[in-house]
């Protein structure tokens, strides 16, 4: 399983990093230090993605089953 977050609909309210502090984490300016990217999500670590993804309101992280071809 792969997590995706997209920058552009990332707007810095900082609730998946609280949710997911194993997976994610913040930059200086409150924002997903991880937004842009796609990565294989870590064993046992499904469970923080999938948080992550329903804690953020603006529909930014997607967990997916495989990688999109263009990451
Ligand atoms: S919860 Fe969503 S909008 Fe907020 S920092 Fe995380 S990805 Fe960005």
């Amino acid at each position: 399983m792969f997590i995706s977050i997209d920058a552009d609909k990332c707007m810095g309210h900082g609730r998946c990093y609280a949710v997911a502090p194993d997976l994610l984490s913040d930059d200086d300016e409150g924002f997903v230090a991880q937004r842009g990217q796609c990565w294989e999500i870590p064993e046992g670590l499904l469970g923080q993605a999938e948080e992550a993804a329903d804690a953020c309101p603006e529909g930014a992280i997607a967990v997916l089953e495989t990688a999109p071809s263009n990451a």
